[in-house]
């Protein structure tokens, strides 16, 4: 491999920390070193965190990357449950059913924080 002075490429950008932190992570998971940096105020308006990865991954984690973003969506919009994966309000035995769908018994959304809160009560946390 050529030694370059500068072999890493910005591939993504994030609004906090945290979602610069997952892509990372996902990044790793696929075998691709990546590192974070702080952008400078304004230069990229409502993004305040880069991820670079090594010229050579780029275009392996370019690929990766549209799979990243949904795993982040999904997870995002995972329904708030109890321990025992049953509705927090309603006590409904919500397995096996999709995750992005409200309770089918009580029909409470269950991806709001309100759920969550509800799920962190129920399951005495
Ligand atoms: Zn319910």
């Amino acid at each position: 491999m050529p030694d370059s002075a500068d072999p890493w490429v910005m591939i993504a950008t994030a609004a906090r920390k945290s979602e610069a932190q997952e892509i990372a992570y996902a990044l790793d998971l696929r075998g691709i070193t990546s590192k974070q940096l702080r952008l400078s105020r304004g230069l990229l308006k409502g993004k305040t965190v880069a991820v670079l990865v090594l010229a050579e991954d780029e275009e392996r984690a370019r690929e990766s990357l549209p799979f990243i973003y949904q795993g982040m969506q999904s997870r995002a919009s995972l329904r708030a449950t109890t321990e025992i994966n049953a509705c927090p309000f309603c006590g409904y035995d919500l397995a096996g059913l999709p995750g992005n769908l409200p309770c089918p018994e009580c029909g409470k959304d269950l991806s709001t924080p309100e759920a969550r809160e509800a799920a962190r009560r129920a399951s005495g946390l």
